[in-house]
């Protein structure tokens, strides 16, 4: 008997070799007829890949009864199959974003799995096998925390119904040991059950994965992110695929994790925008949680103290079409209490004010009394643009349609799109004139005239003030983030400066004030969510404020501002994120924008602007032009908008064209139908002459930004 055996590989984008590729196998004694799932070996051109079993049937597809089928070459040994469930999530996910399932099947799964060899492979998992026998004795949970009340109703209202759950909790509120607990109640409850973590970025909050680890121990747990060797993350995901780590704590690639028996799926700061992934299938891990929790009847808790509107949304009241569980955890732990905000109006201070006054003072204050600050500034590097006065020349990158940012600390030049790096000039390149200047600030000048500004104030101790900045610049180096964190933690540091880095999670136990310097750029975005994460970051930024209880009620937020009656920084004052979320709500409803209708962005990389435009406004044409000849596209696409075509707001990058086409709908079968549609036709536009230079497009499916 020959099995014909359809099989996801990975193949090139944009190949027309879209979908599954088909093998013959035949069984015999020493080989045994393959199942769906099962990891092989399969031979393409003259490589020979990784692949997925999808499905078998008994009969040769038509038209490939001859010999150009090829046999698969082998099965990896000793790998139980991958689950159903993992198949379709691949499949659904595949579909929904628009990517081919062999891409996304092989994404999911660690790189390392491509490369080895059967011994090798043979040798990882006997290695595993006996790690566990040695250390699945002295395993036992440590106990939780005492809960207070509003933790102990949101578990009881965890258990007792289907969900998902929203967690919406102030920061600081408790909502992690919630996590942990209900994780532990599930263990627990069976011998078997495994749990997911997902949070947005590990190595930004090393302390949770320390808590997990000293609540299940360290055999019960693994990791999953981009930050892991190869061979780490094939352990893991050994660990995981076999059933033998009981939790997975992860970021978004986690949401891939081959986990037989997932019962709970735990997705902490659901609205941080990196759940997104930025390349490839560009999945939105928190979406994808939901749709796998109801597909393998898993419980999923999001958990936020600022919840995307989406998540808002799906959690209003089941009577009114709320599909969530909202659950409320509004207190501190402890009777803390959320800091006290201030706006000062920057329209009152003397021009070019970086810190005002009463600000400097609060800083000066705080630090003689051996508390700590946190400034914010979302901006790295010394200054965004140098400029020459006398002709107008500013370090614009040569490559991209941006400005160059001057980096004082190597006096350098570099660009944060294309990397392309120059040591500064001695004059301006355009005229001569020596005397170029920075514009504008970035963290590295704010740490610099803070220094000179806090030059005469002492600590508790008789000490100077020790400043620290945190930033992408000053954690290039591995190790770094952590050894400066500890700095934090253990009150060396009294001044943190730092971007959006420093905003998110960590339970600083002795800052007492916060301040965002410049957070008006973020309200006049041409991005229709740039209000929403501005909020969120505010919110987030004054949470590491009176983490302490003892401390929180002088625990105090600044925010420097154009513009302080903006409907953010109000609603930032009264901590009223409800208020903020119903008003946005119904801004988005009258503009007609996500979550009331949902969006696809189809982009076009090109050797120059008019023909990523023109291949882009070409496929729409061709697409309508399609639909004269078929009523059925016809009524598809009376429900969906194709807009013209226009540059992105970053149109150059690395001497690549960008442009974009927005489609949208009020339905999203209807929006997913027309996707489908459209992608032939794509195909069909890139061999028009008219587009030679053309170098490749893609398919955004609830893009982040617009
Ligand atoms: P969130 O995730 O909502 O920001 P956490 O779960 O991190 O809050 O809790 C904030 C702080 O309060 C942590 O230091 C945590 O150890 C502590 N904490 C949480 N729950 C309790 C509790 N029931 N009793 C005492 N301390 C608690
Ligand atoms: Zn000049
Ligand atoms: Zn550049």
């Amino acid at each position: 008997m020959i099995q014909w055996i359809d099989i996801a590989v990975q193949t090139p984008a944009h190949s027309q070799i879209g979908g599954l590729l088909t093998y013959r196998h035949v069984p015999t004694a020493e080989n045994s007829a393959l199942c769906e799932g099962a990891l092989v070996r399969v031979p393409l051109g003259s490589r020979d890949l990784l692949g997925v079993v999808w499905a078998i049937r008994d009969d040769a597809p038509e038209g490939l009864k001859d010999g150009s089928v090829r046999d698969v070459a082998g099965v990896l040994e000793g790998l139980p199959p991958l689950s159903a469930t993992w198949r379709q999530l691949v499949q659904f996910a595949a579909h929904y974003y628009q990517r081919s399932v062999g891409e996304v099947a092989m994404a999911a799964l660690p790189p390392q799995l491509r490369d080895l060899d059967a011994a090798q492979l043979a040798r990882r998992l006997k290695k595993q096998a006996g790690k566990t026998d040695a250390e699945t004795d002295a395993t036992g949970h440590a106990p939780g925390l005492p809960l207070s009340a509003q933790q102990t109703q949101a578990l009881a209202d965890i258990a007792a119904q289907a969900g998902p759950f929203l967690i919406y909790g102030a920061t600081g509120s408790g909502k992690t040991e919630v996590y942990l607990q209900a994780v532990q109640r599930r263990l627990e409850a069976d011998p078997k059950a495994q749990a997911l973590l997902m949070v947005p970025e590990i190595n930004l909050t090393p302390q949770l994965e320390e808590r997990v680890v000293a609540r299940f121990g360290a055999a019960q747990v693994v990791s999953m992110h981009s930050g892991m060797t190869p061979a780490q993350r094939l352990q893991s995901w050994l660990a995981a695929h076999s059933g033998r780590a009981r939790i997975v704590l992860g970021t978004r690639m986690a949401v891939f994790a081959s986990m037989p028996h997932l019962q709970l799926i735990v997705v902490d700061e659901e609205h941080d925008p990196s759940y997104k992934q930025q390349e490839g299938a560009r999945y939105s891990a928190r979406d994808l949680a939901i749709y796998r929790g109801r597909l393998e009847g898993a419980k999923v808790i999001l958990g936020s103290a600022t919840p995307s509107l989406e998540s808002w949304h799906h959690s209003r009241p089941a009577a009114e079409g709320g599909r969530y569980q909202r659950l409320l955890m509004p207190e501190r732990v402890g009777a803390g209490q959320l800091p006290f905000v201030r706006r000062v109006d920057m329209n009152n201070q003397p021009r070019k004010t970086v810190l005002s006054a009463p600000l400097l003072a609060a800083i000066q204050a705080r630090v003689q009394r051996g508390e700590q600050c946190m400034l914010l500034l979302n901006r790295r590097g010394y200054a965004p643009v140098l400029h020459c006065a006398d002709c107008g020349w500013k370090s614009e990158c040569s490559h991209c349609s941006a400005f160059r940012v001057f980096h004082k600390l190597d006096r350098t030049l570099r660009c944060h799109h294309c990397g392309f790096t120059e040591r500064v000039p001695r004059a301006c390149p355009a005229c001569g004139n020596a005397d170029i200047a920075p514009l504008g600030r970035g963290t590295e000048q704010l740490e610099e005239h803070l220094a000179e500004l806090l030059a005469s104030v002492r600590r508790p101790d008789g000490e100077p003030v020790h400043i620290l900045r945190i930033d992408a610049d000053s954690t290039k180096h591995k190790g770094a983030l952590e050894s400066q964190l500890a700095q934090v933690h253990s009150g060396e540091v009294d001044v943190l400066v730092g971007t959006q880095m420093i905003a998110k999670g960590h339970d600083f136990r002795r800052i007492t004030l916060v301040a965002a310097i410049n957070p008006d750029n973020a309200l006049f975005s041409s991005d229709f969510r740039a209000p929403e994460r501005l909020f969120a970051l505010l919110m987030q930024a004054g949470g590491r404020a009176g983490r302490d209880a003892s401390q929180s009620a002088q625990s105090e937020m600044w925010v420097q501002t154009f513009h302080p009656q903006h409907d953010v920084f109000a609603a930032l004052k009264t901590h009223d994120y409800p208020a903020f979320a119903a008003n946005q709500l119904m801004e988005r409803e009258q503009a007609g924008l996500p979550p009331w209708r949902f969006q696809a962005l189809l982009r076009a990389d090109a050797r120059s602007q008019e023909v990523a435009q023109t291949f882009l406004n070409a496929a729409s044409h061709a697409l309508q032009a399609q639909a004269a000849q078929d009523p059925a596209l016809d009524a598809l696409l009376a429900q969906v908008s194709l807009y013209p075509a226009v540059p992105m707001s970053i149109q150059r990058v690395a001497n690549v064209e960008r442009g974009q086409m927005l489609i949208e709908s009020p339905s999203r079968m209807a929006l997913q139908k027309v996707l489908a549609e459209l992608q032939p036709v794509l195909h069909g536009q890139r061999a028009v002459p008219a587009h030679k230079g053309l170098i490749r497009w893609l398919v955004d499916v609830d893009p982040l930004a617009i």
